[in-house]
């Protein structure tokens, strides 16, 4: 097969996949949005993905996700931001991304703080799943505090929580406590209902515990090249 070939079958695969999770859950079938993670993806990929009907892309890096956004073209396509996110670039990132899904710490929020962007930037705050403090994601005991900041800074719309499932512990249940966080979430602003959550090795659990974005990478891109 050629290469197109075989991401055109992996994308059916992955679209197949989430039918059926959707289906276990009982979920209506446009409940979800596939997010098609391209870090370190060339723009030739992506150019073939969109011509498959995919229209959100998702990267982790500011530099080259701002080369990516510039270089492609396609007015249809929403950018998300979903990597660690430094607050002196954070300003810049939210000039191509409609969505930034990673934000965790008071000082990114302040800066991007705007009252002039328009739309505002749909945001998810990313919570820390595990116990170590390295990982991206405000502890449990920041989650409100860390909402009510985003919920009153302008420039900003909160769509819910984002998280990615830790290692070494099934996803299913790591899941679950993100469902309750994100219940959490929702009882300081009923509109901000959306999961971010499900990668290419556990999109499946993340659906069944109400994830509404998925962040899916290699199952549809194949291995990232080395980033170098
Ligand atoms: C890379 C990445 C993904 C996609 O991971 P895959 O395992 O390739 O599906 C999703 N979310 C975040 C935050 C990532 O960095």
């Amino acid at each position: 097969m050629s290469d197109s070939t075989t991401l055109h079958a992996r994308l059916d695969t992955v679209r197949a996949g989430i039918e059926d999770a959707l289906d276990e859950a009982g979920r209506g079938r446009e409940s979800t949005t596939l997010i098609v993670v391209t870090k370190f993806q060339p723009l030739s990929l992506i150019r073939e993905l969109v011509t498959l009907g995919v229209t959100d892309f998702g990267e982790s890096r500011h530099q080259e996700a701002s080369r990516k956004s510039d270089e492609l073209e396609a007015p249809e396509v929403t950018w998300h931001f979903v990597g660690q996110l430094q607050s002196k670039k954070a300003r810049q990132v939210a000039t191509y991304s409609r969505v930034i899904h990673s934000i965790d710490r008071d000082s990114v929020i302040s800066a991007l703080e705007s009252t002039d962007r328009n739309p505002a930037t749909d945001v998810f705050v990313q919570v820390n799943l595990t116990d170590n403090p390295d990982r991206g994601g405000v502890t449990d005991a920041a989650l409100e505090a860390t909402t009510e900041t985003v919920l009153s800074t302008p420039g900003l719309r909160l769509l819910g929580v984002m998280a990615v499932a830790p290692d070494g512990e099934p996803a299913r249940p790591a899941f679950a406590r993100l469902r309750t966080m994100s219940e959490r979430v929702t009882r300081l602003d009923p509109t901000a209902t959306h999961i971010s959550a499900g990668m290419s090795g556990d999109f499946r659990e993340a659906i069944l515990e109400g994830a509404t974005h998925l962040r899916i990478g290699s199952a549809i891109t194949g291995n990232r090249p080395d980033p170098g």
